[in-house]
């Protein structure tokens, strides 16, 4: 599996033998077991419906020792496209039953079976053709091409009705499977990669042994790549990949091209010769619109074909629940070869395979940080650079931005950079709170280790000045113990003691607090630097709720209430 190691992931103590079980086969693999229910797990969790999201959505193989159903129903919202999905199974806690569930693109039949043959038991294995033929052919290996998924299937009940089949063409795996092969079959599985359009009864198989090289990307490059593959009797089915050399890196076009093609995109060095792949020999011939053909006599990893991209994403985890990490975020982490950060922001961004590399920095680092990111992401690497809350908010996205601006090294400038976004500590807080941002305000970090204090103080009583409601980051710590008593005395030329102000200690991590107070309740030994200070403006106003808390809110008209 290129995956990495699974997850166990258990509900109590009476399953713990099981996974110690399944784990002798598989070292690697972690117990992840719920808190204060399992002792003695290699992790623990608190939300077991969370948690199996987040596996499932990092791409990490799920066994999971409950109910097939609680599975289920928890990975429910999250089954989006069945092409890319981990292996999820479930097994009897007892060890009396190894149920493959999802993932059977993703090898979970065979999963099964090594499980159950490690418990000795029968695995319980529901895909019929495999049942019958050993091999899913729908899902041939990598290397290979489905001509049509519809029409497959169509072959596929065919032949589980008990028709014959004939073989045409090379394609080791499938004479490896218990196929009825007959030479007077109706039925023929044809493996090529000429063009062709299937006839009835046929099974239209490409093996990936085609590459394009481009050598001046144009506008409809991907139809340009048809057309030379269409001229020269080749079917585009067959592409493994699109060749193209280092200087046309950040190139658009070529990039849309591979994606609209569907196949990866690989970069070679401008007189890099690309003759023989993995022992494989390309013969070349040049298409008259600027690209040149290579056929190897089998499949092509192109993995095995000169350099990828590399990919640098800043990304915000949100204040720290799972839950308000968004989608891409995670699926970001799942890509990523590299992970960078502040130690404790980089914890809270796992768990992470075995193959993932963390480095882990002091906060105070940041621009050593952004340029390790760089020079990794330039090695063609898929590299993460985490933040908390948002990355665009004093955080490491314009560290990562300044660090560019200051190289003119091409290979960074090359990397496909992108920011993605978090929930932010102000939105958090203020969402719990009620809405007491919900008309305009002002955001500041009260830091003054890379500003001098002066703007500060002038910002903030501009702000007050301007009735603004206030987001303060950064309050205060152990180096800056004065500030926040001098900001709030500013704030108090402008508001009254009334004011209702918020605070977040923690939000969305453990033992998080939220409290509602007043501005002339306020003292800076109430905040700490894991605080998040809300002030509110002359309009904003509270009123309990029913449970004996109370809401916050700024309503959103101002002056004469309309
Ligand atoms: N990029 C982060 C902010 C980094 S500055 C974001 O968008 O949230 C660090 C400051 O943010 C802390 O000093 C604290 O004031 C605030 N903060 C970050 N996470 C928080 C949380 N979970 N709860 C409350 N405040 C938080």
């Amino acid at each position: 599996m290129s995956r990495g190691a699974p997850a166990i992931v258990i509900l109590g103590n009476g399953s713990l033998n099981t996974a110690r079980r399944i784990q002798q086969r598989y070292p690697q693999a972690r117990i992840h077991g719920l808190a204060q229910r399992v002792e003695g797990a290699d992790c623990t969790y608190s939300d077991f419906g969370a948690t199996l999201r987040q596996l499932y959505q990092q791409d990490t193989a799920i066994i999971a020792l409950c109910a097939a159903g609680i599975v289920i129903r928890s990975l429910a919202p999250v089954l989006l496209e069945k092409g890319a999905e981990p292996p999820v199974l479930a097994v009897a806690e007892d060890a009396s039953a190894v149920v493959p569930l999802l993932g059977g693109l993703g090898g979970v039949n065979d999963l099964a079976r090594e499980i159950a043959a490690h418990l000795a038991v029968a695995p319980a294995i529901t895909t019929s053709g495999e049942l019958r033929f050993g091999t899913c052919l729908l899902n041939p290996p990598s290397g290979y091409a489905l001509g049509d998924l519809e029409l497959g299937k169509r072959f596929v009940s065919d032949l589980l009705a008990g028709e014959p089949v004939r073989i045409e063409g090379d394609a080791p795996w499938l004479a490896r499977a218990q196929l009825p092969e007959s030479q007077q079959a109706r039925l023929a599985i044809h493996v090529g990669s000429a063009e062709r359009t299937p006839t009835a009864n046929e099974l239209l198989i490409y093996p990936r042994n085609l590459v394009a090289r481009v050598c001046t990307p144009t506008p409809e490059l991907a139809q340009a790549v048809r057309d030379a593959l269409h001229a020269a009797s080749l079917a585009w089915q067959s592409l493994a990949c699109l060749i193209a050399e280092d200087t046309l890196m950040a190139n658009m076009q070529v990039h849309e091209a591979a994606a609209e093609l569907g196949v990866p995109l690989r970069f070679v060095s401008p007189g890099e010769q690309t003759l023989a792949v993995a022992g494989q020999t390309l013969a070349w011939h040049e298409a008259d619109n600027g690209l040149a053909l290579g056929a190897a006599p089998g499949p092509l990893d192109p993995q095995q074909i000169g350099r990828v991209r590399g990919r640098l994403a800043v990304i915000g985890l949100g204040p720290g629940a799972a839950d308000l990490m968004v989608p891409a975020v995670k699926a970001e982490l799942a890509r990523a070869n590299d992970v960078l950060g502040y130690e404790t922001y980089v914890r809270m961004a796992g768990p992470f395979r075995d193959d993932q590399v963390l480095h882990c920095t002091d906060n105070r680092e940041e621009m050593q940080r952004a340029r390790h990111a760089f020079e990794l992401a330039a090695q063609g690497r898929s590299v993460v650079v985490v933040s908390s809350g948002d990355p665009g908010v004093f955080a490491m996205a314009a560290a990562v931005l300044e660090a560019l601006h200051a190289s003119s090294d091409p290979q960074w400038h090359s990397v496909e950079l992108e920011m993605l976004p978090g929930v932010s500590a102000s939105l958090a807080t203020a969402a719990q709170a009620g809405a007491p941002l919900g008309h305009d305000f002002c955001v500041m970090s009260l830091s003054d280790n890379l500003k001098p204090w002066s703007i500060i103080e002038k910002r903030l009583d501009l702000a007050c000045e301007a009735d603004l409601a206030l987001a303060f980051y950064n309050p205060i710590s152990r180096s800056r113990p004065w500030q926040l008593g001098v900001a709030l005395e500013v704030v108090a030329r402008h508001r009254t003691a009334q004011t209702p102000v918020v605070l977040g200690r923690d939000i969305g991590r453990p033992g998080q607090t939220l409290r509602v107070t007043t501005l002339g309740e306020l003292t800076p030994e109430q905040v700490d630097m894991r605080t998040m200070v809300l002030i509110g403006s002359s309009t904003t106003c509270t009123f309990p709720r029913a449970d004996g808390r109370e809401w916050v809110y700024t309503p959103r008209w101002y002056g004469e209430k309309p």
